[in-house]
């Protein structure tokens, strides 16, 4: 039997492989930070074996309560991946099945790629619709990247129309983020959609795929190469610690922004949903009037989106101004959503096999486009 997790994303700590019904791992730390919750490895030759994977450090994990109710999410091919029976027991995460073939991967959620992000903006840029814009590079040296969208045929002038920013993966290991950006992407660039149409002749889209493709790589969670948590940068970045938000927000700072969704997963709560601004100083009657709209126009459109369960409200005036959203939504005063998706499942459309998942995640992307196109006309 070995372990190996030498590839894109891989992420494991083997303490011990010496017995097949008690392997032994660690979660492994994000390279220059404490964060451990994300994982990615390959185990061969456990073919026929009934194998138990222990996580000895879940319960010292950076989410401990991500692992209630979780599912160690497998796949033999790397293509399709599935759920298998797993238990927490307040410290150690197991799970236990017999594999069917010789070599077989396990993540924590799954994963993206860096061939498939780099697959996803080739995609994109080569429509007509689309204008790549280099931004600048990360601390590894990946390429910062920028999409700009808009039908540019169209009657509305530029000036007249919306800009609309979509950022994901500021924490790395939220690979559901990007999933839901091509879900998104390959919709909005779809010529035969009536509401990507819409969007696109009076509206100018900036989408940013990966907005930390170096954590990704390295199979961090949460951060980027030298430890910055990207969503904690948005007041102050540096092109030393953060170049991958300094580049961002100085081209939204050029736009302007009339709405902004940032995607990211949650690790604890099995619901998709969004967290919003209201603890923002300037936070005003006019974005509660657009919020719940948007709210509203997304509850109907999927019913795997919903607005019962969430994180608590900020109190008035004391929104944490170093995130993305509410640095953006204060800045421009403008509609700014966090949208959060299971690591788990969808507890109120739940799906046993796969739980939430690659696909799934990219049908949510699709359906924001009718929220935004339900506001559109109040946004400014
Ligand atoms: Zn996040």
């Amino acid at each position: 039997m070995s372990i190996s997790s030498a590839f894109d994303s891989g992420a494991i700590e083997v303490v011990s492989l010496a017995d097949h019904r008690d392997i032994q791992l660690r979660i492994k730390a994000d390279n220059a930070s404490e964060f451990a919750q994300w994982f990615h490895f390959r185990l061969q030759g456990a073919e026929g074996l009934p194998v138990t994977l222990r996580f000895l450090n879940a319960g010292n994990s950076a989410y401990p309560e991500g692992w209630t109710d979780y599912q160690v999410v497998a796949s033999y091919d790397r293509q399709h991946w599935f759920r298998i029976p797993s238990e927490y027991d307040g410290q150690v995460l197991s799970t236990q099945l017999t594999p069917a073939g010789n070599s077989l991967y396990f993540a924590y959620f799954e994963p993206y790629s860096d061939e498939r992000h780099l697959d996803l903006i080739g995609f994109a840029s080569v429509s007509d619709k689309v204008k790549l814009e280099p931004l600048g590079q990360t601390l590894d040296g990946r390429d910062m990247t920028l999409l700009r969208i808009t039908d540019s045929d169209s009657k509305t002038s530029l000036a007249q129309k919306k800009n609309i920013w979509l950022t994901a993966r500021q924490h790395p290991g939220e690979t559901m983020a990007e999933w839901f950006m091509e879900g998104f992407l390959e919709r909005l660039l779809d010529g035969d959609d009536p509401v990507s149409r819409v969007l696109l002749e009076r509206c100018q889209f900036y989408v940013v795929p990966n907005m930390n493709p170096d954590g990704a790589a390295r199979g961090n969670l949460r951060t980027n190469s030298v430890g910055a948590n990207l969503n904690r940068e948005w007041q102050a970045p540096s092109l030393e610690r953060s170049p991958e938000v300094f580049l961002v927000r100085q081209r939204m700072l050029e736009t302007g922004i009339d709405l902004f969704l940032d995607v990211h997963g949650d690790e604890a709560l099995p619901y998709n949903f969004v967290a919003g601004c209201e603890g923002n100083p300037s936070y005003s009657p006019r974005l509660e009037t657009l919020e719940n709209a948007f709210k509203a126009a997304w509850i109907a459109a999927s019913p795997d989106f919903q607005d019962r369960f969430g994180y608590g409200r900020d109190e008035p005036g004391q929104a944490n101004l170093t995130l993305a959203t509410n640095w953006v939504g204060e800045h421009f005063d403008c509609l700014a959503y966090t949208i959060e998706m299971p690591f788990k499942d969808n507890a109120d459309l739940p799906d046993p096999v796969y739980g939430w998942n690659g696909e799934r995640s990219k049908k949510l992307g699709e359906s924001v486009m009718q929220p935004i196109l339900a506001v559109l006309h109040q946004l400014r």
